[in-house]
């Protein structure tokens, strides 16, 4: 099984996978992982040994599911077992309990034309408010994650259109960054940071890409990326379950009109895609009173443009080449 560290110093925890990968599968030269392009699509054809989690079907039965979740068959963290907290010395560890899942975004492998894939965008987005509101009821799990990894260097396995959603046990630091910034905000103000932000981007003007009836999107005033954009909820929202049904299409409409344009400013860069919602309630003594009202659930989306170097890692300061207003612009205009 997996083991989950923690550094005793900044307090992160890190992943040390049980596989034992031997130095050749860390040759810059094998970088280009995931399968081959010719070889068959492991998300077109599932096999009989996958196991189905969740599915959307289509109207026609003799169809594949519209969405489809399965579980991850290389998974980070197991659902199985207890989470086994322990020290060694004066270090802590625990189990790798958890849940990796894939979410089979299509049925079919190449990208669909604009009009269908905001269609089913819809259905993936209401796929991930159910898996999460499930996930949730497992109280050995502390956070639920849903990202997306779009092309190979930004570390897609696989072609086909899909999303991954990890349940962990502890929240993660960068959530964890996210919740203390924002608590500190309302404890000081009595508003929520990103309301505040939310109101002061549509003041200034100048950082936002689109908005609609429920959604703003925009690069945000001081992003780790260039053309890094970020999406919210024009209501105030703490957890992405509060999403109402009637929102989904907008917000299925305002992530492919980003990434849309995102392809068209930077030719279908690489990108993750994250949702950043509120942790999951575990009732326990002094629990975070304030969290519905402090934290507000957002999408980033991160392309992967330039390479950390020595001066990234040893600062934790990013280099933007690009103001945050000139990428607004680029994507604002972009068609
Ligand atoms: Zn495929
Ligand atoms: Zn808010
Ligand atoms: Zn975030």
């Amino acid at each position: 099984m997996h083991e989950l560290r923690k550094d005793p110093l900044l307090q992160r925890w890190v992943v040390v996978l049980s596989d034992d990968s031997k130095p050749p599968s860390f040759y810059c030269a094998d970088r280009r992982r995931g399968i081959p392009p010719r070889a068959p699509c492991p998300l077109c054809e599932i096999g009989d040994d996958a196991v189905e989690i969740f599915r959307i079907p289509n109207s026609d039965p003799a169809r594949p599911p519209r969405v489809r979740v399965i579980a991850n068959n290389h998974p980070i963290l197991q659902v199985e077992g207890s989470l086994g907290r322990r020290g060694i010395g004066m270090y802590d560890a625990m189990n790798g309990i958890g849940a990796s899942e894939i979410v089979i975004e299509s049925p079919t492998h190449d990208v669909e034309p604009d009009e269908r894939r905001t269609d089913n965008l819809s259905l993936v987005l209401e796929t991930y408010r159910m898996r999460i509101e499930d996930l949730q009821k497992d109280m050995r799990l502390r956070y639920v994650l849903v990202f997306k990894n779009h092309g190979r260097a930004a570390g897609a396995v696989y072609d086909h259109p899909h999303s991954q959603i990890v349940a962990t046990p502890i929240t993660p630091r960068a959530v964890k960054d996210e919740l203390y910034g924002a608590r500190t905000h309302f404890g000081l103000k009595e508003r929520c940071v990103f309301c505040d932000i939310l109101r002061e981007e549509r003041r200034a003007g100048s950082r936002v890409i689109a908005e609609n009836r429920d959604f703003i999107a925009f690069v945000p005033y001081a992003p780790r990326f260039p053309f890094e954009i970020w999406i919210l909820p024009n209501e105030h929202q703490y957890s992405f379950v509060s999403l109402k049904s009637e929102q989904t299409p907008n917000l299925a409409s305002i992530i492919s009109l980003c990434t849309g344009k995102l392809g068209a400013v930077l030719e279908d860069p690489p990108y993750n895609m994250v949702l950043h919602t509120s942790p999951n309630k575990v009732p326990r003594p002094g629990h975070w009173q304030t969290l519905d009202d402090d934290y507000h659930w957002h999408i980033e989306l991160l392309p992967n443009l330039l390479t950390h170097a020595g001066f990234e890692w040893g600062s934790g300061f990013h280099v933007l080449a690009t103001t945050p207003e000139d990428a607004a612009r680029y994507l604002r205009e972009a068609r």
